[in-house]
């Protein structure tokens, strides 16, 4: 577990710790958080994850940075920090994580008007109304701005036509922030940027089948979607600055947590055994345990060290790229590691031959290939931290 590396309001964090205390249902202490907030997951309707996301919505601390008109708490970045930390420290986590909190909430609070923000933003940060991000195309993932999705201006409404693919919790999702064509004849200043209802007639969201046996995503089909005017975000044509900004925002927010999991050492010293000085008795794999254990450390700290310096900010930095394929080969190489150790456990996929937990560790592992992907592929966030931290050509 890894301590704070910079001074806190200590009063705030004795608070923080007092109400965890009271209201974080242990049961849920160092479970894989990722069953829970993955909105197709069947582990989200489970009672004991249900109420710890209702104590936090109602105290706001699932957008603590956010208006309390809006479902936050008011509180400083310092004080969000501040609980994220007491959160990791007792093997808790943010309930609220989503499409919605992550991303699009973010967005709308510095783009959106102020109808759209009274409209959305409570529903995202009590997770009443929950978002899917229609950005992707068979055409258009790296090269984003190629997108083709039309939108025509019909005079009291838009009309959409077009496919998205890999939207992550389309099938469950109630609304979509979506990236649209407007304008054929300029690539980036083209782009619109639409809330869409996905009950609105007319849009298929068909689920795709992962590698580690999850329909995470779903390929979106919109045929003569109506969208009413007031649900466009910033103006006509000026829409790849919004999704530039909501794409630091989700890097943001994916490098988050990612060097704060538990220890592997204990699992190891039960999977592998220990030799007479009580050190894991491979010598390779300990070395790797400890590269691992000591890189996620460094991680954790770097991450907190950037945000505290940037807190005069809104806490996105330019280093986001950067920390995104850092955490991501930190918690890659880490779900490797969890499967090494379990042996022949680890090479369960599905069946009763299998421990659970074994079965929920093969799986980690496969989907854990997906981080390098998501968000921007490592090569991609490569290209962005030569270009903006580095200063290189591009
Ligand atoms: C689990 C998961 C969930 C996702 N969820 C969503 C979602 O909810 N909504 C959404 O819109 N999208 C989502 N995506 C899509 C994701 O953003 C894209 O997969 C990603 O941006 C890469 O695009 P692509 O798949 O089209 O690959 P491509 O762009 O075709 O890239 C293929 C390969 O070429 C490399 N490459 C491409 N361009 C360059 C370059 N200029 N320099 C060097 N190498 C390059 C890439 O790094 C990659 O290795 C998700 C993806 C995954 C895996």
């Amino acid at each position: 577990m890894v301590e704070t590396g910079y001074e806190g309001d200590e009063a705030f964090r004795l608070e923080v710790r007092s109400w965890l205390r009271d209201n974080f249902p242990e049961p849920l202490a160092y479970c894989n958080a990722l069953i829970y907030l993955n909105d197709a997951g069947v582990a989200a309707g489970d009672d004991t994850f249900q109420l710890w996301r209702k104590r936090v919505a109602e105290k706001g601390w699932g957008v603590p940075t956010w208006p309390k008109m809006y479902g936050g708490a008011d509180l400083s970045a310092a004080e969000a920090r501040i609980i994220s930390q007491e959160m990791a420290r007792i093997g808790a986590f943010n309930p609220m994580r989503s499409n919605g909190t992550m991303m699009l909430g973010p967005t709308l609070l510095e783009y959106g008007t102020e109808e759209q923000k009274r409209r959305h933003l409570p529903g995202i940060s009590d997770h009443s109304e929950r978002w899917c991000q229609g950005f992707s195309e068979p055409g258009a993932g790296s090269d984003l701005a190629s997108l083709q999705t039309k939108c025509v201006d019909m005079g009291d409404h838009f009309l959409v036509n077009g496919q998205k693919i890999w939207t992550s919790g389309a099938d469950h999702a109630d609304w979509c922030f979506c990236l649209v064509r407007t304008d054929t004849s300029n690539k980036h200043r083209g782009i619109s940027f639409l809330l869409i209802d996905m009950k609105t007639p007319g849009i298929e969201a068909r689920p795709i089948v992962l590698i580690s046996g999850s329909t995470h995503f779903c390929e979106v089909f919109f045929n003569d979607v109506k969208v009413p005017k007031e649900n466009l975000v910033g103006a006509v044509n000026e829409g790849w600055s919004i999704a530039k900004r909501l794409l630091q925002f989700e890097r943001d927010s994916l490098s988050e947590g990612r060097g704060e999991a538990p220890s592997l050492l204990p699992l190891a010293q039960t999977h592998v055994g220990v030799d007479a000085e009580g050190r894991i008795s491979d010598s390779d794999l300990r070395v790797r345990l400890i590269t691992n254990a000591m890189r996620a450390d460094a991680y954790t700290r770097t991450v907190q060290r950037i945000a505290a310096e940037a807190k005069a900010g809104n806490g996105v930095h330019d280093g986001v790229s950067a920390l995104k394929n850092l955490g991501s080969g930190v918690a890659q190489v880490r779900a490797e590691l969890l499967v090494e150790i379990l042996g022949h456990g680890g090479l369960g996929w599905s069946g009763d031959a299998y421990a659970p937990e074994a079965l929920e560790a093969t799986r980690a592992w496969l989907h854990s290939k997906c981080f390098s992907i998501y968000g921007g592929s490592y090569e991609v966030q490569n290209n962005i931290t030569a270009k903006r931290t580095l200063g290189l050509p591009g």
